[in-house]
């Protein structure tokens, strides 16, 4: 089912949304959390790739389907455990006949018993003080019930259940699993083609399939679109209690996007604001980012969002010379003034942070609180300018925004850390006054909800 939003400007194409349903493709997007994909890391990573992506429409219906679960995890036989005394290593055989191997003190760390771990908290009591890291091991042996049993050499034992041990191979495959099954890193690249997930805001409160399935496509695609909350304040807070608490920041627990006299943020204008990620002037800037419509321009006012991770793949394809300096260089932020309370920060942030393994994992810019203040060397200054300009440029090509206009009761959420994100200018009613109520969450937040709700759904994990 499609849901078309009457769109009334005429330059860009009728922006349509996928709506979220909850029972089938939850199980395709849980599969699929779950799967580690090398396919969708590999879109990641790749520099190499033709620079359109597939087109997605309604995406979880179909290429979802498709997933299957990894082998890791799920009931596990040991049949045989072997010490490795010369490489320090416990080898166990599986019942399907492959192999995991644990060095013997990650073994000796990790004991379960109730002296090395304090079962309530699910927290090791073991001090690094008493862990021998050249331990050896006395015996090993699978009990009656499928238990992993080790002594050590100062006769201490522990117990393994197969399952736990499994989960935690050190197989590149099983930890890739592993890591994709906590984080969820594998994205889904969009363009102007793609249509925004939509779901329900009530749903979204009150049902935790729909909940669980708005914050998997929000870790996906990086952008919900939800219908239905009451054109009135205070939604954007309720919404973040389904998720824990929000964050607070210089401009207020929630904000309040109007044209204000001495503004002390441009978003607080009628003027357009180019495409943007939020409060990059933090060295930590907000994860997520839900804008609520309580009352729409009469004229101008629309929404512009991009695939920020997409395009700096592209840019890494395009023109690999820009990619390194934005993601290489560090710009200074600045933001100052009134509202929560005074405020002055500073920051440095790469506009294309990336993690050690190159992986692009935030995008940090923006043009207006971007700081006079250049610390760089001379000769660098115009090759960055350059590389700014280039990385801008392919931002806002027609084929790479998705533009939508909100109407009183539309709350959109989005990934902060990925998404750049405008609005047109629109001209200033006297009788109707455009506002958005704003607030932000923090993605180790919104993940810990995500995990809560996927046990909650599935019950195994
Ligand atoms: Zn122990």
């Amino acid at each position: 089912m499609i849901f078309d939003c009457k769109a009334s400007f005429s330059s860009h194409k009728k922006v349509s949304f996928t709506r979220l349903q909850a029972t089938p493709q939850i199980r395709m997007f849980s599969s699929l959390a779950c799967c580690a994909s090398r396919a969708a890391l590999h879109v990641l990573k790749s520099a190499t790739r033709p620079s359109k992506p597939a087109k997605i429409p309604r995406f979880w219906h179909q290429t979802l389907a498709a997933a299957r679960l990894p082998t890791v995890g799920g009931s596990a036989v040991a049949r045989q455990a072997q010490v490795l005394d010369h490489k320090r290593l416990l080898q166990v055989e599986w019942d399907d006949g492959s192999y995991s191997f644990y060095p013997f003190t990650w073994l000796r760390d990790n004991c379960q018993c109730p002296l090395c771990m304090l079962q309530s908290a699910q927290a090791r009591r073991l001090l690094l003080t008493d862990l021998d890291v050249h331990t050896g091991m006395d015996q090993v042996q699978i009990s009656e019930n499928n238990k992993v049993s080790i002594t050590w050499p100062d006769q201490h034992s522990s117990e393994f259940e197969p399952e736990w041990l499994k989960k935690r191979c050190f197989s590149p495959e099983a930890r890739q699993a592993r890591q994709e099954e906590l984080f969820l890193n594998e994205r889904e690249f969009w363009d102007s083609g793609w249509q925004i997930p939509m779901a329900d805001f009530e749903e979204v409160l009150h049902d935790d399939k729909a909940a669980l399935v708005w914050l998997l496509a929000l870790r996906r695609v990086g952008i919900v679109y939800l219908k239905g909350a009451p054109a009135e304040q205070g939604q954007v807070a309720k919404l973040s209690q389904r998720i824990g608490y929000l964050r607070l920041t210089f401009y207020g627990h929630t904000w309040q996007v109007q044209d204000k006299p001495m503004a002390n943020n441009v978003a607080y204008t009628s003027g357009k604001l180019s495409l943007h990620t939020d409060y990059p002037a933090l060295h930590n800037p907000p994860g997520v980012q839900f804008l609520h419509c309580l009352q729409q321009a009469v004229q101008g006012g629309e929404s512009e969002v991009v695939d920020g991770f997409h395009m700096a793949e592209l840019l890494r394809r395009e023109d690999p010379e820009a990619f390194n300096i934005l993601s290489s260089l560090y710009v200074d932020y600045t933001d100052s003034g009134s509202d929560y309370c005074d405020f002055n920060v500073q920051s440095k942030n790469r506009i294309i942070d990336v993690d050690s393994e190159g992986r692009v994992v935030r995008i940090n810019y923006n043009n207006a609180t971007r700081d006079s203040v250049l610390d760089l060397p001379l000769d660098q200054v115009q090759p960055f300018y350059s590389a700014l300009k280039s990385f801008v440029e392919l931002m806002n090509r027609p084929e790479n925004m998705v533009t939508y206009r909100m109407e009183p009761g539309d709350l959109v959420t989005f990934d902060n850390w990925r998404l750049l994100h405008g609005r047109r200018h629109y001209s200033s009613g006297t009788r109707t006054l455009r506002h958005l109520e704003g607030a932000y969450l923090d993605w180790d937040e919104v993940m810990s909800r995500l995990r809560i709700l996927r046990k909650a759904v599935h019950g195994e994990r």
